[in-house]
């Protein structure tokens, strides 16, 4: 059964710039479904990192409504102040960056239990267990205890992404997660996301510039210039003429 986690309603989003007000996202209408790994394609500058940034209330909206239905709770996330969002998105968002973020003066395996402490979720000895186990899922538990400078640029992208784990999440958003990584180590990240879907359950949004990934998400959708396009069923989808 297909059950709706994220839902966005007409939401639009103007920032008001020197130059007068820019309109970055137009009327978005969205549904995500549990466990759907869902990819947002487009160019530079279409509103990718504004839609997400909506959607996990790290910026608020001009108008509409975005509901995440998540934990067994029904949240409106514009609703929510934000101390609120803050306290929401560390217990129901995992969050993973082009460029990583981790923190350069902590381990690895401290970059993962620092969101855990910080959200009071875990015991600290289970949080350390708990990190590790992360890292293991990632596959870079040997390296649990080096600082962040001394592992490659896909490594600490499994970092990064074992911390978005850290609270269990049930969605993940990531925001050109392979953007900054040769093609081999962008396909072992994108790998890592795909088991996360098939093998555990999570519902993973991510958006890419690179349109070479769509089909490879369970399903893609196009934004370009702040509107996402209308979705194609495939019934729908004209029949190419055969050639006389
Ligand atoms: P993408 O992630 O697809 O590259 P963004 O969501 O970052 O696109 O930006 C969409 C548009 O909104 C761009 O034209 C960008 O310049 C503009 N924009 C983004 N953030 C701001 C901001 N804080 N103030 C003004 N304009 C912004």
């Amino acid at each position: 059964m297909n059950t709706s986690i994220i839902e966005l309603k007409n939401v639009s989003k103007t920032y008001s710039t020197a130059a007068g007000d820019f309109p970055a996202l137009r009327n978005i209408n969205l549904t995500v479904n549990s466990g759907e790994f869902l990819g947002v394609v487009g160019k530079s500058g279409a509103g990718k990192s504004t839609l997400l940034n909506m959607i996990n209330g790290v910026d608020g909206l001009s108008s509409g409504e975005v509901i995440v239905n998540s934990g067994g709770q029904r949240v409106s996330v514009h609703e929510l102040s934000e101390d609120e969002k803050a306290r929401w998105r560390g217990k129901t968002m995992g969050v993973v960056y082009q460029s990583f973020q981790l923190l350069p003066m902590l381990t690895l395996v401290e970059n993962i239990t620092l969101p855990m402490d910080l959200a009071e979720n875990f015991k600290p000895r289970e949080s350390r267990e708990r990190a590790l186990e992360l890292l293991r899922l990632v596959e870079i538990e040997e390296h649990a205890d080096k600082l962040p400078a001394f592992v490659s640029g896909g490594q600490q992208q499994r970092v990064a992404i074992a911390r978005a784990l850290a609270n269990d999440p049930e969605i993940l958003v990531a925001d050109e997660p392979t953007g900054s990584l040769d093609s081999i180590t962008a396909d072992h990240i994108f790998d890592v996301f795909s088991r996360l879907v098939t093998e555990r359950g999570k519902t993973i949004i991510m958006v890419t510039h690179d349109m070479g990934l769509r089909g490879r998400f369970t399903r893609s959708l196009t934004l370009t210039d702040g509107e996402l396009e209308m979705e194609v069923t495939a019934a729908a989808k004209p029949k190419r003429s055969r050639k006389q």
